[in-house]
């Protein structure tokens, strides 16, 4: 389906990149609202961010303030002239957050992943003429990402934004959510015209790594940005580890290389961040390629059979190489490196086996 997307700046919002969203994790008390947001207004920022109701991994943490917290945005608007934006998970968020004139939504990473919920507030939305930013889902699935952006804009919605916020994985590494640039990338590739947001905080989940992610967003063409920060990070109710001050995120937008899209070492760049992404993934597959190789030892040696079985060995070369030729990479090159990867792992087998 061919989806044509509008603008989603609001007047008096400047079209340079980065676009920047910016506030805390969570609305926690009004005070913290109007102090997080003069200072960010003190910054340039224009819109601000809160989260009213918050999804939490398991119950009992701090679900968010809800509905008396939506007064506080309001003064936002009122006091420093900001625009504002919530997460709404349901059809009752968003009639609440209409109602407090909120002026910018957004679906958070659990909620686009699930297609009712989805439906229901696409349904919730119909005839209303308000910018959607849609989360990647928690899961690294392009198609579902569109299909949630697909549900609102079949709802009538054309002022819709995506916001990457890194998909979840199970090894906990650098990054809290695993960027996989790629993906961001893609859905470009496929719409371009929707504007793409990233999310910094989310995807490294750590305040050092704020400012890295900034500027490679930028140097990806990212359209713009959404930080969290907090007058008092380390006081946070939630994600206090990656908020910080409006001040620190003043200091990295004045830091940040913005370079012209349209150059063609921009592409070039953009290339090669590709090149890097999939050479970590390959680094990261061939580690785990080892650790598999390695249990295959331990229970070799267990069962006293012996490292090198050459059948298994002709199999994987065979079926490989055909597969890779299929594949249009050369056979030479194809038996070089399934080669180098087998011996290395013998040799890890044979090593660990004598220890
Ligand atoms: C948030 O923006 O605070 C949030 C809950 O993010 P996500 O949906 O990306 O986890
Ligand atoms: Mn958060």
């Amino acid at each position: 389906m061919e989806m044509q997307f509008q603008s989603i700046l609001l007047p008096g919002i400047d079209a340079k990149r980065p676009l920047v969203i910016s506030g805390p994790c969570s609305a926690e008390s009004e005070e913290q609202v109007l102090q997080t947001a003069h200072e960010l207004a003190k910054t340039g920022v224009k819109i601000f961010r809160a989260g009213i109701w918050k999804p939490r991994t398991k119950p009992g943490g701090f679900e968010g303030v809800g509905v008396i917290g939506l007064p506080w945005l309001k003064k936002v608007k009122e006091q420093t002239g900001m625009y504002t934006a919530v997460e709404v998970a349901t059809e009752r968020h968003v009639f609440e957050a209409l109602k407090h004139g909120v002026d910018i939504l957004w679906i958070g990473a659990r909620t686009t992943a699930n297609p009712f919920a989805m439906q229901e507030i696409a349904d919730a939305l119909k005839g209303v003429d308000i910018p959607v930013l849609v989360k990647n889902p928690v899961n690294p699935d392009l198609e579902l990402w569109i299909g949630a952006i697909e549900r609102l804009y079949n709802a009538g919605l054309t002022r819709i934004g995506a916001i990457h916020r890194g998909f979840s994985t199970y090894d906990k590494k650098i990054y809290r959510n695993q960027p996989a640039w790629h993906i961001a990338i893609e859905l470009r590739r496929r719409l371009p015209n929707l504007p793409i947001v990233c999310d910094p905080s989310h995807i490294g989940g750590k305040r050092e790594l704020i400012s890295p992610l900034c500027q490679q967003a930028m140097d990806l063409g990212f359209d713009g940005l959404i930080v969290e920060t907090h007058c008092n990070p380390d006081c946070a109710w939630s994600d206090k580890s990656q908020q910080i001050t409006p001040e620190t995120l003043g200091l990295i937008l004045d830091t940040l290389v913005i370079r012209d899209t349209t150059q063609s070492t921009e592409s070039l760049s953009t290339l090669r961040h590709q090149i890097d992404q999939m050479d970590d993934q390959l680094l990261e597959l061939l580690a785990k390629r080892m650790r598999i190789s390695g249990e295959i030892a331990q229970y070799k040696k267990e069962h006293n059979m012996p490292v090198l079985q050459t059948g298994r060995y002709d199999e994987i070369l065979t079926k490989r190489v055909n597969q890779g030729v299929e594949m249009n990479m050369s056979d030479e090159f194809l038996k070089t490196v399934f080669e180098a990867i087998h011996e290395e792992s013998v040799r890890h087998q044979i090593e660990l086996i004598n220890k």
